[in-house]
């Protein structure tokens, strides 16, 4: 058994994360100089959410578009709390981002001009969306995979887990974790840590998140004392697969819909029509999630609980050649996709919220920055289909070239020994015992409470049994027990981690969902399901203070688009006629921002 004199290792910036995020962020720093520690829970290259991403990469501009349109529609995408100075700072980068891209090694498809080729997203007002083939995700990390490895003041840690960041004076001093292949637990002395973890789409039993997001990043930086904003919103995505059982929570990429999937419900009627007869099914996600639970709800439905996805009027040739994964994955269904519609239905995909951020990626904690899916602020209470790998490449350079700079100049914090030591005696307290309660048991529980009352559709009555559950499951943690006394590859350990940040971060979005007492963007609430701009044109901020857990609101971060001048969509109320709303464009004047 290992004891609390552990070798502490040095370095300048520790990254968590190896997804698109944490590898930009990596080589941001390291170009500044900074010696890079990358940690990541799986396997460096094929780890988290990027590499699965299909749909595109939002950001290029065609004929007639510019970064004041990708603005608004962000901003109006994201029911207007977004943080301003956060979406221009994205909406400016994010075409350089993509062509550096390029120079890097990754290919994205090309019109036959030789320009790249640019697809429409739900809720954009112009095609800017770049893809390679539906892989674009994987093709974006082999390129910054060989762009990290071909830097020697990068060091990879693949399957390390962080468990808890370590703080003095508000200042970060390290970080500790675990190397799940040795079993050795490991601490880290570093004055930044970038958090590039991504969401927590696993605190849901039916995402296509990858396997370690749990939100191991927000229960880090919450208790570090650092600030979280918008927790209230994540996104619904509204076409994952429902039948059959073979790929059931699967993502359809919204590629499928911008490519002219259509939506119809039992009566083969395409209801989208009725809801948003510009946009159709590329109506904003949140609303489109809200129609169809809405069609299911008053019993349009189909047998399995869904409605239809149809591509069956699109030539076999384009099927085969642009929407190949989605063609796949409908063959493991034992359904060919070129010929029968399938059964959808809304499904978690997304954090919208996340640590705070500013423009410079840093969070209200000295030395701790955030990126990508784990920062929140970008994209407000819903973000828009391609958004995320732009924001992820844009944001994780700046906090890699920030921290970089921060690391140079600052005076170095030793980690204090009693942290450190409370966090080993966390690591292995569950471990050697086998009278207590299973992790497995506490991981089921957590899904089952937040699948029923912390999902499409919310209320104060089903947030507080939320609660009520939550805080059972934080009692009995107390008593989880793991056999044997090794951490290697220990995956009842790893549920047990995952466990700890669940029960918080689930805590945190409720406790954020209670308190808004609004329906917007992608958060509906049945007791309250009208938007209310007088009270709630403002961001929920929740910090632990004192110990407690503490929300307040703030105004929102305005630059360029005055909150009240926003148009929002209405949404369609289950039980209530829907009138489709005019739509309001916000205008910026050239030199007005
Ligand atoms: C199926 C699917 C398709 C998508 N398609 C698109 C798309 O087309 N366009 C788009 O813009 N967005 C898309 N998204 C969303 C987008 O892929 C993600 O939001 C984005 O990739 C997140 O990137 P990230 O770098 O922030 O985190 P990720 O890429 O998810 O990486 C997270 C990293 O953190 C690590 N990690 C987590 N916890 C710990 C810990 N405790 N210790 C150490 N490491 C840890 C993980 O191992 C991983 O390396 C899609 C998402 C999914 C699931």
């Amino acid at each position: 058994m290992q004891d609390f004199n552990l070798p502490i290792k040095q370095t300048d910036v520790l990254v968590m994360g190896a997804g698109g995020a944490g590898m930009r962020a990596a080589i941001a720093a390291a170009e500044k100089g900074a010696r890079v520690v990358i940690a990541a829970k799986d396997l460096f290259g094929h780890s988290g959410c990027t590499p699965v991403a299909k749909g595109g990469y939002g950001g290029m501009r065609g004929p007639g578009d510019d970064w004041k349109l990708h603005f608004e529609d962000t901003v109006r995408g994201g029911g207007g709390i977004n943080n301003q100075k956060l979406v221009e700072v994205m909406a400016k980068q994010a075409r350089e981002r993509l062509l550096e891209l390029e120079e890097w090694g990754a290919a994205f498809d090309r019109d036959k001009d030789g320009s790249i080729y640019l697809r429409k997203f739900g809720g954009h007002s112009a095609p800017r969306s770049c893809i390679s083939g539906d892989v674009t995700g994987r093709e974006m990390i082999w390129a910054l995979k060989r762009k990290c490895w071909g830097n020697k003041l990068i060091e990879v840690a693949d399957e390390t887990y962080i468990s808890q960041l370590l703080v003095n004076d508000g200042k970060i001093t390290g970080a500790v974790g675990v190397q799940l292949q040795t079993g050795e637990i490991v601490a880290y002395e570093c004055p930044v840590v970038i958090l590039a973890n991504g969401g927590s789409g696993r605190l849901w039993p039916i995402t296509f998140a990858t396997k370690g997001k749990c939100g191991d990043g927000l229960r880090l930086a919450y208790e570090a004392g650092a600030e979280l904003v918008d927790m209230e919103f994540f996104q619904i995505h509204p076409t994952g697969w429902k039948w059959t059982p073979a790929v059931i929570g699967r993502v359809i990429s919204e590629g499928v819909r911008a490519d002219g999937g259509q939506l119809l419900n039992k009566n083969m009627e395409r209801f989208m029509w009725k809801y948003d007869p510009d946009r159709l099914e590329l109506a904003c996600r949140d609303y489109v999630s809200r129609c169809i639970y809405k069609e299911v709800k008053e019993g349009r439905g189909t047998e399995h609980g869904g409605v239809w996805l149809s591509i069956t009027h699109l030539s076999p040739e384009h099927i085969e050649r642009k929407l190949a994964a989605f063609m796949a994955t409908g063959m493991v269904a034992g359904l060919d996709v070129r010929k029968q519609a399938i059964e959808i239905f809304p499904e978690h995909h997304y954090q919208n919220g996340g640590v705070k951020i500013d423009e410079y990626a840093r969070t209200t904690v000295r030395g701790l920055y955030a990126a990508g899916e784990a920062a929140g602020g970008v994209h407000g209470g819903n973000r828009l289909g391609t958004n995320s790998l732009a924001d992820l490449l844009v944001f994780g350079k700046i906090s890699g070239e920030d921290g970089a700079e921060y690391a140079k100049n600052v005076e170095r914090s030793k980690i204090i020994k009693d942290q450190l030591e409370d966090e080993v005696k966390a690591i292995r307290s569950p471990l050697g015992t086998d009278s207590g309660v299973s992790p497995y048991a506490l991981s089921k529980k957590l899904h089952d409470v937040m699948w029923e009352e912390m999902h499409i559709e919310r209320s104060e009555k089903g947030l507080n049994r939320c609660l009520e559950i939550t805080a059972e499951v934080v009692e009995q943690f107390k008593n989880i027990s793991i056999p044997g006394t090794s951490l290697y590859l220990n995956d009842a350990w790893t549920t047990a981690m995952e466990v700890r940040s669940r029960m918080i971060v689930g805590e945190i979005m409720t406790r954020a969902s209670l308190y808004r007492t609004e329906s917007r963007a992608a958060l509906f609430r049945s007791d309250y399901p009208h938007v209310n701009r007088k009270e709630w044109d403002k961001n929920v901020i929740v910090k632990k203070e004192n110990g407690q857990m503490k929300i307040e609101t703030t105004p929102v971060i305005v630059t360029i688009w005055p909150t009240e001048k926003i148009d929002l969509p209405k949404f369609p109320v289950p039980g209530e006629e829907h009138e489709p709303g005019a739509r309001v464009f916000c205008e910026i004047e050239e030199g007005e921002y």
